[in-house]
């Protein structure tokens, strides 16, 4: 069988299928193929969506404990583990049965199977030849599996199998304190695990500056039983009563018996699992395929997009630039003019942050200003009982523009959205502290920050240097 398109959009994640649907609004014949039988890619199937579903189980729980102190007090929590995960199901496949319907109505072919090159202008899936004028590569990446580790026992988890919810392990080891495993470790403590993190860096998400760790690392720290930094895991071994963990490591502890062990040191480009030499386009030896500023790979009419392209490996990214593929396909002038790619770790306080951090600011010499507004100041973190977050600005010390910003609380990642919006539009700080912010909310911090930059600070007393 033989079909010929357009343009060919392998993968159908978030990356895929934006740059098919935007790709057909533009006019193109448009073919998209994923190896699953449901569109969405990870993020709404076994990343974003289903964590963040979970997240919000996680985050009520905790909430009804936290209401305590204030003469409230519920019963012990049935969880119905079966129950949670049909309701986690049933809401990415909500997402993936509207996906399928606007790729119909956009004629967009959907073709399952896996695709693979078989020259530059031609990709074989299963028995279908597709011919095609010019390709978007969008397939994603895979958790990184640590060889010596038994990778075959059920109770060695990725994200996936972590996020299927077989049972609530009594102890749970998780390696790796970057965005999954904390993202993970919020779920499962608030299910009513006991939680043990192992990160062989000093810090944990080291991409994110220490001071907006701290209030996250300070509470994980009473909740769960232990955080080893600076620490790898050296061997586990498969027993009957469940996996004795060995530790090597600046903290490392004696060895240790957990029920499961999720594994969570981050994900690898799928780069090499399309025969891409097939079609002349470079992919470097870790998957990753190099593409500039309009997604181009070095073969002139195939783009890449999304994690295959390299880090950050975020939804928004991909989306992102999977619109920017499409656009250059149907012979707009885009390219990548985004400043910054905003992160959040949905964890317990949120993490958010986007611009430069304060180290990178550092790192690159820049004269810089900061403040970092304590929600201990604010009204509606005390009346929410959280008082732990902080507001961080980074602002030129010359020009005043904002450089980088950082929110660690309640609530962070949709905050950040005023910065990135305040950073694309080239405001600077007293755009930022002229601008109303009502009251009282969370929001308001980014304005009081801005304040304290300027000096004009009211909520607070700080003594003129
Ligand atoms: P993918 O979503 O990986 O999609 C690639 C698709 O291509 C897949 O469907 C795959 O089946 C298909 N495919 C691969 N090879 C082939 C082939 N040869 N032929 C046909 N089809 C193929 N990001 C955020 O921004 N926010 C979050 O909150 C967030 N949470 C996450 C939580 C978890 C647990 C995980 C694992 C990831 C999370 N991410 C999050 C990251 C996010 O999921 C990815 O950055 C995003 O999915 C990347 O999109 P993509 O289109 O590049 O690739
Ligand atoms: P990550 O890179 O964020 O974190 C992995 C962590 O494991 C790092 O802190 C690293 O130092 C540590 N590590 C690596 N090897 C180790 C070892 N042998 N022993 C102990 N620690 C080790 O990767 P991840 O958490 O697996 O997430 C993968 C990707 O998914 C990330 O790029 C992230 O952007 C994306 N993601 C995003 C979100 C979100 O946006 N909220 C959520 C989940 C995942």
């Amino acid at each position: 069988m033989q079909l010929k398109t357009q343009v060919l959009v392998l993968g159908g994640g978030p990356g895929g299928y934006t740059a098919a649907f935007r790709a057909a609004d533009l006019g193109k014949q448009v073919t998209l193929v994923e190896r699953y039988p449901v569109l969405g890619g990870v993020c709404l199937n076994v990343g974003c969506i289903p964590s963040k579903t979970l997240l919000h189980v996680a985050n009520v729980l905790n909430e009804a404990k936290e209401l305590n102190p204030a003469g409230i007090n519920f019963s012990e929590p049935e969880i119905n583990l079966e129950q949670l995960r049909t309701w986690k199901n049933k809401i990415s496949s909500q997402l993936n049965t509207g996906l399928a319907a606007l790729a119909k109505q956009r004629n967009v072919t959907v073709v399952n199977g896996t695709g693979r090159f078989v020259s530059d202008t031609q990709v074989q899936v299963d028995t279908q030849l597709i011919e095609f004028d010019q390709a978007i590569i969008a397939v994603g990446s895979q958790p990184v599996k640590i060889p010596a580790f038994p990778n075959d026992d059920p109770r060695l988890m990725d994200s996936t199998d972590a996020l299927n919810l077989e049972d609530i392990p009594k102890k749970l080891l998780i390696v790796g304190g970057g965005i999954i495993g904390l993202e993970m470790a919020t779920v499962y403590n608030a299910l009513g695990s006991k939680i043990t993190i192992v990160e062989m860096q000093e810090q944990i998400i080291p991409g994110c500056d220490k001071d907006l760790v701290k209030p996250l690392m300070v509470k994980i720290k009473k909740d769960y039983d232990n955080i080893f930094l600076e620490t790898k895991v050296k061997s586990i071994e498969p027993l009957t009563e469940g996996l004795k963990v060995a530790f090597e490591g600046k903290t490392a502890p004696e060895s240790d018996i957990f029920d499961k062990v999720l594994v969570a040191v981050g994900r690898r480009p799928n780069g090499h699992l399309l025969d891409a030499d097939k079609a002349g386009i470079n992919v470097d030896e870790r998957g990753f395929i190099s593409v500039d500023k309009q997604q181009r790979t070095n073969v002139k009419h195939i783009f890449a997009i999304g994690d295959v392209v390299g880090n950050p490996m975020l939804a928004h990214k991909a989306t992102h630039e999977g619109k920017i593929a499409a656009e250059v396909i149907a012979g707009m002038a885009t390219e990548w003019q985004a400043l910054t790619i905003p992160s959040v770790a949905y964890t317990d306080p949120e993490i958010a942050w986007m611009g430069l951090t304060e180290n990178d600011v550092k790192a690159q010499g820049i004269a810089y200003e900061k403040a970092a507004f304590p929600w201990a100041a604010s009204g509606r973190s005390l009346s929410i009982g959280r008082k732990e977050g902080v507001t961080k600005l980074l602002s030129d010390k010359e020009t005043g523009r904002i450089l980088g910003a950082g929110i660690v609380g309640t609530n962070a990642g949709e905050l950040i959205a005023e910065a990135v919006l305040a950073l694309e539009m080239g405001a600077n700080i007293e755009d930022l502290a002229l601008t109303v912010h009502a009251h009282p909310t969370l929001a308001e911090t980014l304005g009081l920050s801005a304040e304290m930059i300027e000096g004009t600070i009211t909520d607070l007393f700080i003594k003129k240097r």
